[in-house]
């Protein structure tokens, strides 16, 4: 079955080459230390709610990180190869710490019972289309008015300009969206946590939005499913070409993209795991 994410949706709304490299072709993509990073803090974040509600300071995150990225290197030991010597991988460590003692200065997570954490959801739309993602974290509280519901991403560069808020934005009405169609109640916040400048984004959703998210949706995949079968993916150059992996073979920078592979009379599906990444979120 077709299937969307809000990362994938993104990279082809900022380069269709892009998400063709990533969703098409399927050309692996080496481990950074900004990805490799975020995924440190995302992991640091989930465990730390895993702490009795009075252990969960600042320094309680901090000790986390070293066990967290000793877990990780043991998954995927080509990781070691990041850092030069033990000196990049120590400042490097200490910078995630940086990070987390940024999200303390956005909230309390000794006050916060979260319902969920990295929540794999999912919803096919009328047109067979189905949306899914995780969403790192969601609150939830029984009110006079109803079940809240409030969803929250942690970015770990740093938040966007006025101009590119609203496409931020984009992923968590993404979010909402699933979470109405499958429970029937829209997130009464939404919550993006950029903790590079330690700063947030906030919006309340309303239904009218997003039902105008699910038809930019539907109008986004049409045009993925034409750029599949034309086989007219354009490069969009842009400030984020300073960290697109594949800018070697992009004619943009004077280079030339591999064949397109056999099957692309099919539509691709986007099944990649999530991702972190300071670029892109
Ligand atoms: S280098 Fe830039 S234009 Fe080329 S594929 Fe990457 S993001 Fe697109």
């Amino acid at each position: 079955m077709a299937s969307l994410s809000p990362s994938r949706a993104a990279d082809f709304v900022t380069c269709p080459l892009r998400y063709r490299f990533r969703v098409v072709d399927r050309l692996p993509e080496p481990p950074s230390e900004a990805a490799t990073r975020g995924t440190v803090v995302h992991a640091v974040l989930d465990r730390l709610f895993d702490l009795p509600a009075l252990e969960r300071t600042q320094p309680a995150a901090a000790d986390l990180v070293e066990p967290v990225w000793a877990d990780l290197l043991t998954r995927d030991p080509a990781l070691g190869g990041l850092f030069d010597d033990d000196g990049a991988r120590s400042a490097w460590l200490e910078s995630a710490r940086d990070l987390l003692t940024g999200y303390f200065s956005l909230e309390d997570p000794r006050r916060l019972a979260p319902a969920a954490r990295e929540l794999y959801v999912e919803h096919v739309l009328e047109s067979g289309l189905r949306l899914r993602g995780y969403v790192d974290r969601l609150d939830e509280a029984e009110t006079p008015q109803g079940t809240a519901l409030r969803v929250i991403d942690y970015k770990t560069g740093r938040s966007p300009g006025p101009a590119f808020e609203g496409a931020a934005m984009f992923q968590m009405r993404f979010y909402a969206l699933v979470l109405w169609r499958t429970r029937g109640v829209v997130p009464r916040e939404l919550r993006l946590y950029y903790l590079g400048d330690r700063t947030w984004l906030r919006a309340a959703p309303e239904e009218a939005e997003l039902r105008a998210t699910e038809r930019r949706i539907e109008a986004l995949w049409a045009a993925i499913a034409r750029a599949h079968r034309t086989g007219d993916w354009r490069a969009r150059p842009s400030r984020l070409c300073d960290w697109c992996d594949h800018k070697s073979r992009c004619p943009a920078f004077g280079g030339t993209p591999p064949p397109l592979p056999e099957a692309r009379a099919e539509v691709p599906v986007d099944d990649t795991a999530p991702t972190v990444c300071e670029a892109d979120g």
